[in-house]
């Protein structure tokens, strides 16, 4: 009862074309009306690639589905000759109402460091679309017991000069990376622990309005069968999710995990 809605996003990653991106949002829109889904109380949201979201929007403003979609990432620029690049208005032009920024993917195999990460949630916020800010430790940094210490200061970095009010409607995604696509899931109390850590530190940067109203995701081999240990966390708001959510009936029985 933290009064936040808790939000599961599906992150597709480099998985499907315009076509198969068609048909797992209409068969999860099938899974999830069977299973009488309350899209107030729990929001969806699916993440596809850049060239899928034209045919997303298609059928999810057709069909007036009530699922949400998001992009994998966004330029720091407004436009101009930046080739092979997505400006935020162009993603928000396509109905867009979330941005994965700094996924650990990103930041790993093309070096974004907190502050180009910092540079695109601002990018998504001046298009008025929500960033889900990634952060979260390797296992060198886990094994060596500086996890909390590491993800926290991520956070200061992503959303250093963000005002309160803009923090307050953010999503953050925790994601300690030897649990995203290992099959190894951090323990309930693993996910609380940073989730913790993170809200605290909100509340000490910016305040208690920010701090409650910030939503906490843990993403790392989410499943059906694990979501709802990881969902009665007091700090846990939700999960970004990857290898589950291109399967429609694991992702629906993850949005209906209580
Ligand atoms: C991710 O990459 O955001 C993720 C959580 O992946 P997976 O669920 O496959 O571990």
């Amino acid at each position: 009862t933290s009064g936040r809605t808790p939000l599961m996003a599906g992150n597709w990653k480099m998985n499907l074309n315009h076509l198969e991106a068609v048909a797992l949002v209409q068969k999860l829109a099938w899974t999830l009306s069977d299973k009488k889904h309350d899209h107030d109380a729990v929001e969806v949201v699916v993440v596809p690639p850049f060239t899928d979201l034209r045919s997303v929007q298609t059928l999810v403003d057709g069909d007036r589905l009530k699922l949400k979609y998001g992009a994998q990432d966004v330029s720091v620029h407004e436009s101009g000759a930046y080739t092979g690049e997505i400006s935020a208005a162009m993603l928000a032009k396509l109905g867009v109402s979330y941005v994965v920024v700094g996924h650990s993917e990103r930041r790993e195999y093309h070096g974004e460091s907190d502050a180009v990460v910092n540079a695109k949630a601002r990018a998504a916020l001046g298009a008025e679309m929500t960033p889900i800010v990634c952060v979260g430790e390797g296992l060198e940094v886990r094994k060596a017991g500086e996890h909390v210490a590491y993800t926290v200061a991520q956070v200061d970095g992503s959303l250093a000069g963000f005002s309160a009010e803009e923090v307050a409607g953010l999503v953050i995604a925790y994601e300690p990376v030897w649990a995203i696509g290992t099959g190894e899931v951090a323990t309930p109390e693993d996910a609380q622990e940073v989730c913790a850590a993170i809200r605290a530190r909100i509340r000490e940067v910016h305040g208690d309005a920010a701090a409650d109203g910030v939503r906490v995701l843990y993403g790392g081999s989410v499943k059906a069968a694990n979501v709802a240990g990881i969902m009665v966390k007091e700090d846990v708001d939700g999960a970004l999710v990857g290898g589950a959510s291109l399967q429609a009936d694991e992702f629906g029985g993850i949005c209906r995990f209580y």
